[in-house]
C-alpha cells in the first residue's frame, strides 16, 4: 500500500516534466506568420549578397533593454534582419543589396515578438558616438555601426567591439 502513493508521485512528476518541457519548446522560439515586413522577406536560408552587422544598445530610464534573441527568426524562416543572441548585434543578411533602416529592424522586432519597448516614446539616438538628429527609425544600418537609443537616460554611448569574424 505504501508504494502506490510513491508510484503516483513519480507518474505525476514525469507528467509535470513533460508538460513543462512541452511548454518550453512551444515558447522557446517566437511564432508568427512569415509575411514580408517593409519588403523584407522571411526565408529558409540566410541571404548571401549582403552580410553586415550593426550593434544596438537601448536604455530606458537608464536601464538596459535587451534586444531579444531570435528577433526576426520564426520557426520556419529568417528575416533578412535578425539576431542570434541578446548581445544587441543585428545581422543584416540579404539576397539583395538595398538600404535597411533601424525602423525596418523594429518593424521585424514587432512582427516577431509583438512588442516594441520604444513604441510611442521619443528616443535620443547616437550613431558611432555622435548624436543623430531626427527620427531614430530613419538611421540607415551600416557595417560595424554602434547605435545607442536612450529614453529618459544619460548613458554615454559606447562603440561596440565586434567579435572577430563579424
Ligand atoms: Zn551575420
Amino acid at each position: 500500500m505504501a508504494k502506490l502513493p510513491v508510484g503516483n508521485m513519480v507518474a505525476f512528476v514525469v507528467l509535470a516534466g513533460i508538460v513543462i518541457l512541452t511548454g518550453a519548446a512551444l515558447f522557446s522560439a517566437p511564432k508568427g506568420v512569415s509575411n514580408d515586413v517593409n519588403g523584407i522577406q522571411c526565408q529558409s536560408m540566410e541571404g548571401a549578397v549582403m552580410h553586415i552587422h550593426a550593434h544596438l544598445d537601448i536604455f530606458v530610464n537608464n536601464e538596459r533593454v535587451d534586444v531579444p534573441v531570435n528577433t526576426g527568426i520564426l520557426q520556419s524562416c529568417l528575416y533578412w534582419l535578425h539576431t542570434h543572441d541578446s548581445t544587441g548585434i543585428m545581422h543584416i543578411e540579404a539576397p539583395v543589396a538595398r538600404t535597411f533602416t533601424l525602423g525596418d529592424f523594429f518593424a521585424i522586432w514587432g512582427r516577431t515578438w509583438g512588442t516594441n519597448p520604444l513604441a510611442g516614446q521619443t528616443a535620443t539616438a547616437y550613431v558611432n558616438g555622435q548624436i543623430f538628429e531626427g527620427d531614430y527609425r530613419t538611421i540607415v544600418l551600416a557595417a560595424h555601426q554602434s547605435i545607442t537609443l536612450e529614453v529618459n537616460s544619460n548613458k554615454t554611448p559606447e562603440l561596440y567591439a565586434f567579435p572577430p569574424g563579424l
